[in-house]
């Protein structure tokens, strides 16, 4: 039976991952977070003292790293790297920008898509991602694409970092999210993009729950 699927793409911190798995536990389906994948990469580039972004560093990892992905009994997709639970090490804004550069490598993205796929085929997914309608799954039941103003961006995850016990002031958080823009959209390798066919869901000035509404009802209306 063809598993159904829905794609969800937008640049970073537009509040992509909390309405994914909201959408998912809506729909009972599975939440499956790509950046986490991509992060649990960049992580051990970055213990391994590799550049994230050099191709001739990061190819000889591919060989040695075992990535994996597992839903604990709380539901949460869990990452592991080479057995150990990584979930919470991979959101620090050092593997933020690890994964940014990482997931520039054309080689990387390829090495990686079996994985997201094998997800996707296997399960009913909401899918989040930056390229999850334009290349992942290009033919997703539903496909979103989710932003919100820069601002808006590093206000929200500015909260949520402080509320994690991070000192760290909002202009570095705009900067960052800024730059992370510029390297998704403009990179050669699967840039971010709206996918032809997917809805556009702008979330600028509205509030979580409203725009949670907005999403479920763009999605209903595309399913229907
Ligand atoms: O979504 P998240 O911010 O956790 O992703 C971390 C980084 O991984 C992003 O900035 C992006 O560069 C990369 N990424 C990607 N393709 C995906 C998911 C994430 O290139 N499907």
């Amino acid at each position: 039976m063809k598993h159904k699927s829905i794609a969800i793409d937008g640049p970073s911190g537009a509040g992509k991952s909390t309405m994914a798995k909201a959408l998912a536990q809506e729909l009972g389906f599975l939440y499956v977070d790509t950046g986490a994948i991509y992060r649990t990469l960049g992580l051990f580039a970055l213990r391994r003292g590799a550049a994230p972004g050099s191709w001739t560093e990061v190819e000889p990892l591919l060989a040695q790293v075992s990535i994996r992905m597992a839903y604990a009994a709380d539901g949460l997709q869990h990452m592991y790297l080479d057995g150990e639970d990584v979930t919470r090490a991979i959101r620090t804004p050092e593997v933020s920008t690890a994964a940014s550069q990482i997931s520039a490598i054309p080689q990387v993205r390829a090495f990686l898509m079996d994985m997201q796929r094998d997800m996707a085929d296997n399960n009913d997914v909401v899918m989040d991602g930056r390229d999850i309608g334009t290349v992942v799954l290009p033919d997703a039941d539903a496909k979103i694409f989710l932003t919100a103003s820069a601002e808006d961006r590093a206000k929200r995850r500015h909260a949520e970092l402080i509320e994690r016990g991070e000192t760290v002031d909002y202009d570095t958080v705009l900067a960052d999210i800024i730059a992370r823009d510029d390297r998704d959209t403009n990179r050669a390798a699967a840039p971010l993009r709206q996918a032809a066919g997917a809805a556009l869901v702008d979330t600028t000035g509205i509030s979580l729950e409203e725009s949670f509404r907005l999403l479920l009802r763009t999605v209903q209306e595309t399913l229907a």
